[in-house]
């Protein structure tokens, strides 16, 4: 109904399933009948995927966004035929950039893993209004997108401060917490989506969740080795 709703994992869902190049179109520029403007979340997003594209060297040229209206036929088919063309003239995904196509999907899925990461860290660019072209190409540099996944953050419990009061637990939002009555808990780092709601939810007194950055995380402790003794029960 809007392009403001084609998620940046959309777009990359779509080269991962093998398309060679992708299209979208939106409604003029500041002809939006909501008073979201979706059309330019939809620019944002395509020109932040277009970096993304450039860091793990696919041609950008392969992702376009257009604005017309629902009247302007014409220029619907004409910008289709011009894209086909260009698509044809790039060649299949990957092969003409000279990536490997196992490398490709892996960096694809990486990337893709880390969407809802993305849009957060780059939530106040997502949502600007660039009311002249020209800025289009400053709105997100190389070297941004490149510390982008250098310094991806992740999130660690402290088996050693954790008090398994479940907190976090209940507050994630994709259940990536391992969590039980008595039991250290350990977030399950391949559903985590890095929102850090799990840092505010800890209470202060036990502040047991880390935020890493760039780091590797440490192993997650054995689950043989989860049980919390409290000291009243120790004696
Ligand atoms: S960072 Fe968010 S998604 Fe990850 S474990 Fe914490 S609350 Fe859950
Ligand atoms: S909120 Fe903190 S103390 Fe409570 S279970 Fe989670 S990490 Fe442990």
């Amino acid at each position: 109904m809007c392009s403001g709703r084609v998620d940046l994992e959309f777009v990359l869902r779509a080269f991962s399933n093998g398309m060679d190049g992708v299209l979208i179109g939106g409604c003029r520029l500041n002809e939006c009948n909501y008073i979201t403007h979706g059309n330019y979340h939809a620019l944002n997003m395509v020109l932040l995927c277009r970096k993304i594209m450039e860091h793990i060297g696919l041609n950008p040229e392969r992702l376009r966004i257009e604005f017309m209206s629902s009247a302007e036929g014409n220029l619907f088919a004409e910008v289709v035929s011009e894209f086909g063309n260009k698509v044809k003239e790039l060649g299949p995904l990957g092969e003409s950039e000279g990536i490997d196509q196992n490398e490709l999907k892996s960096k694809l899925a990486e990337i893709t893993k880390l969407v809802p990461y993305i849009k957060l860290v780059k939530n106040e660019k997502l949502a600007s209004r660039l009311e002249n072209p020209e800025e289009y190409d400053k709105l997100f540099t190389k070297d941004e997108i490149d510390k982008l996944f250098s310094e991806v953050i992740s999130y660690y419990i402290d088996p050693e401060k954790c008090q398994a009061c479940m907190t976090c637990a209940k507050r994630c939002p994709v259940e990536a917490i391992i969590s039980a009555k008595n039991q250290v808990h350990v977030i399950d780092q391949e559903k985590c989506i890095k929102c850090g709601t799990c840092v505010e939810a800890c209470p202060a007194r036990f502040g047991a969740v880390t935020k890493i950055s760039g780091e590797p995380v440490p192993p997650p402790i054995l689950e043989g080795e989860r049980t919390i003794v409290r000291k009243s029960k120790e004696r």
